[in-house]
């Protein structure tokens, strides 16, 4: 049995609420929306943006998207949602209202994203641009996972750059930013200073905001199923996640 089979499910949302003030750091891709086949064919439900400004309300807003997706493409999704976001995972991140917290993300040089964009025709891969970098999208044709891995890391030391590796995706980005350093900035204003924060996510990069949230005294909520994840809790799926939440 694989090690987060034995995580229990977390406790009612209402019962963390009655307990004292939380916060929520939402990923989007597996979590709030079901994982498609390419990063461009995920089913959100017309009103998922506005239910999660209800449930923002709801927590004192405190809760936050945290997304390896641009905030452009989460906005492309959900339209002009009004609740803390963080995309890039976390190299962007804005309050409710559009404004920064911290800096505005950097991209990738002309040459690095002419480098991606060009392996990605040449094996068929889709280059998705991020404000923060670039991603090869191999949720198409899985066998390219490990030629995309290699070619990244390649670039990654030659130009001074991560590799960040999610589900049938491998991304270039800037260095310095996670998801947990996105739980740090946020979680040091306010709203959200002094509350508990949690983290539900399904990806290998949530493992960064887990771990934030426990450090902060929080808690985390895996969704799914992965062997040494750091999570306290796990929720099957997408649909047990949206009905924890209430969305
Ligand atoms: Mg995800």
């Amino acid at each position: 049995m694989a090690e987060s089979d034995a995580l229990p499910n977390p406790p009612p949302l209402a019962a963390l609420i009655a307990g004292g003030a939380i916060a929520l750091f939402l990923d989007f891709d597996g979590t709030l929306v079901e994982i498609a086949p390419a990063p461009d064919a995920i089913d959100v439900p017309v009103d998922l943006g506005r239910a999660l400004e209800i449930l923002d309300q709801k927590i004192g807003n405190r809760a936050a998207l945290v997304s390896g997706r641009s905030l452009e493409d989460i906005a492309r999704y959900l339209g002009k949602v009004e609740i803390a976001r963080a995309g890039s995972h976390g190299a962007a991140c804005q309050w409710a209202d559009g404004r920064w917290l911290g800096a505005e993300p950097k991209g990738l040089s002309d040459a690095v994203v002419a480098q991606l964009q060009g392996f990605a025709t040449d094996c068929g891969l889709d280059y998705e641009v991020k404000t923060h970098g670039g991603a090869l999208h191999f949720r198409s044709n899985p066998g390219l996972a490990e030629p995309a891995l290699t070619f990244a890391r390649e670039i990654a030391a030659s130009e001074g750059l991560t590799v960040k590796t999610g589900k049938c995706v491998v991304e270039l980005v800037q260095p310095g930013a996670d998801k947990g350093s996105a739980v740090h900035a946020f979680m040091a204003q306010e709203p959200f200073a002094g509350a508990i924060p949690w983290f539900i996510g399904d990806d290998l990069t949530d493992e960064d905001g887990f771990a934030a949230c426990h450090a902060l005294g929080g808690s985390s909520v895996l969704v799914g199923h992965r062997p040494g994840s750091l999570a306290q809790y796990s929720l099957p799926g997408v649909s047990s996640v949206r009905e924890w939440l209430g969305l």
